[in-house]
């Protein structure tokens, strides 16, 4: 038994974190079981952006880029933004095939990394 040097508590001996305030009392004693910081682990979360929402923006204001600016690509969406104001609006076509492909793309991800549904 050793015990935690943040809070004190009974810890098991190969633990690597605290079960009472979670934080690294050890090193991870086996490389199958390595603990992995839950913002290194794929990232599964579910983003609170709307898929659908996206897709349709992109289609119908993405010559601006607005899908993309709604889902955190701003990169992108500027991009979009420039290359129709550069092409007299021939270059707003690239907004709205990105608009289908948000739609028709699973597990579509936002800036963040995190699932859009
Ligand atoms: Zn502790």
């Amino acid at each position: 038994m050793k015990f935690c040097k943040f809070c004190g508590a009974e810890c098991k001996e190969d633990a690597t974190f605290c079960p009472e305030c979670g934080k690294q009392i050890g090193e991870p004693t086996n490389s199958v079981n390595v603990y992995v910081q839950p913002d290194m682990t794929p990232n599964n979360q579910k983003s609170s952006r709307s898929k659908i929402a996206a897709g349709l923006l992109q289609i119908f204001l993405g010559c601006f880029g607005i899908g993309r600016f709604y889902t955190g690509h701003t990169g992108i969406a500027i991009a979009q933004l420039i290359v129709s104001l550069c092409s007299c609006g021939i270059g707003s076509i690239w907004g709205f095939i990105d608009g289908i492909v948000i739609l028709c793309t699973n597990n579509f991800r936002d800036a963040e990394g995190k699932i859009m549904e």
